[in-house]
């Protein structure tokens, strides 16, 4: 890449690594694109500009405006850096649930932060519909509305899935993520279908989300729960529509922990759970597709925001999950 004197061009375009390990594992090529490489640290900077750039091409948004937002962390994040850079203001209402590196990362980069109960989407308190509120209640401001705002998967199928194609150089069998938005596995999978439709798509649920009831028997419903931030979707948001999802996994805690930690001791990655339940939804679909097939997934954010959880003994013991052998002796 050549120079440039645009720090927004730095979002996207990451770097795509085939997994040694997870190709091993399913008998195949298992590619990851890099998102915690974006200068946000996670794949949410592209809909962040996206949303962004959307608004101001619609004029929506004015010099000094402000943007609002409901997020887990990640899409704040992106938010705020992209609105420094263009001069604007960041308000950002996030569950307190999610991890405090995430809270002190907005409160770093100089947004104004507003946390609130964890709520089922039905609750008014829910921080989507908190976020909308403070936008409607505040001059000159604009509702990010990353779940229903398609500017958001936009960003997925004229950047990561065009990436993607070029990377693998056209040769791709499949495709699979985990879904909050949305916005990442359905514009990756639009994408990936409009160079080639024969690309398999599918979608890696975690426990607790209910997407996997959903495109397996028509019906949103969910079971069980998981500790992954920025992912399970409890209904079809305008980013899910039309999706072409081909099957579907459910992803257990437990496994994508598993490919964390071995990300993290044979290939010197360090990832958030969603990563892991991506590569184990990857290495399932190398698998259905047959030896040697190309599966490409993400790599969502980086796992330097999860010290006080993933990377937590306590933490991990008081959620009942397994404590790993080099963390069990610190
Ligand atoms: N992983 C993490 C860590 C996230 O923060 C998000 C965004 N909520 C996702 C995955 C899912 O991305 P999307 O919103 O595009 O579905």
């Amino acid at each position: 890449m050549h120079g440039t004197n645009n720090t927004l061009a730095l979002i996207g375009n990451t770097p795509l690594v085939r997994l040694a390990g997870p190709s091993e594992t399913s008998g195949g090529e298992i590619w990851a694109k890099c998102e915690f490489a974006n200068p946000g640290a996670s794949v949410k900077d592209r809909a962040a500009l996206s949303i962004v750039e959307d608004a101001e091409e619609k004029g929506l948004i004015q010099p000094g405006g402000t943007i609002v937002e409901g997020t887990a962390g990640n899409t704040g994040i992106g938010l705020a850096l992209v609105a420094n850079a263009k001069g604007y203001k960041t308000i950002i209402v996030m569950p307190e649930t999610q991890s405090r590196e995430k809270m002190d990362t907005l409160r770093a980069l100089g947004a104004e932060l507003v946390l609130v109960p964890a709520a089922p989407y039905s609750n008014p308190g829910h921080f989507v519909h908190t976020s909308r509120r403070i936008a409607e209640e505040t001059e000159n401001a604009i509702w990010a509305n990353q779940f229903d705002n398609v500017a958001n998967r936009r960003a997925h199928i004229t950047g990561t899935a065009a990436e993607i194609w070029e990377q693998m150089e056209g040769r791709i069998d499949g495709f699979t993520c985990a879904a909050g938005t949305g916005g990442t596995l359905a514009g990756v999978g639009l994408g990936l279908k409009e160079k080639d439709e024969r690309v398999r798509i599918a979608l890696s649920d975690p426990h607790g989300a209910a997407l996997y009831e959903y495109y397996a028997h028509g019906e949103l419903k969910s079971e069980g729960s998981s500790v992954a931030e920025g992912i399970g979707q409890g209904r079809i948001t305008a980013n899910l529509e039309g999706a072409p999802i081909d099957t579907q996994y459910r992803i257990s805690d437990e496994e994508g922990l598993e490919w964390v930690r071995r990300l993290l001791r044979e290939e010197g990655l360090c990832l958030g759970l969603s990563s892991g339940i991506n590569v184990a939804g990857a290495v399932r679909l190398a698998r259905e597709l047959g030896p040697g097939s190309r599966v490409a997934t993400i790599l969502c954010d980086t796992g330097f925001r999860y010290l006080s959880t993933l990377y937590n003994r306590e933490w991990l013991q008081a959620k009942g999950l397994p404590v790993p052998d080099w963390l069990a002796a610190a």
